[in-house]
């Protein structure tokens, strides 16, 4: 027997509305696993507070994660204010 107009729409919706619900799942699920991937990538500097990606940390055999604890910038101004400005070459 075959299926009247209105039984052909209410399945066609119905794999729509499932269609639709599983692009949603994926892509909610691709954003989690971006977002972790992201996190597992970013390092937060412990002078500006910033999450940078672990590119932006000098490597640190000290330290536990391998990289330095500040920031390359940090780092920079850290040095730049602890270094005597006399020593400073010329
Ligand atoms: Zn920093």
């Amino acid at each position: 027997m075959p299926l009247s107009d209105a039984e052909v729409l209410e399945l066609r919706q119905k794999l729509e509305t499932q269609d639709y619900l599983n692009a949603a799942i994926v892509s909610v699920a691709r954003d989690l696993l971006e977002g972790e991937k992201l996190l597992r990538e970013l390092k937060r500097c412990s002078r500006c507070r910033e999450y940078l990606p672990v590119d932006d940390f000098a490597f640190n055999k000290a330290e536990a994660d391998g990289f330095n604890r500040y920031c390359r910038n940090c780092c920079r101004e850290y040095k730049a204010l602890k270094r005597p400005k006399k020593l400073k070459k010329i």
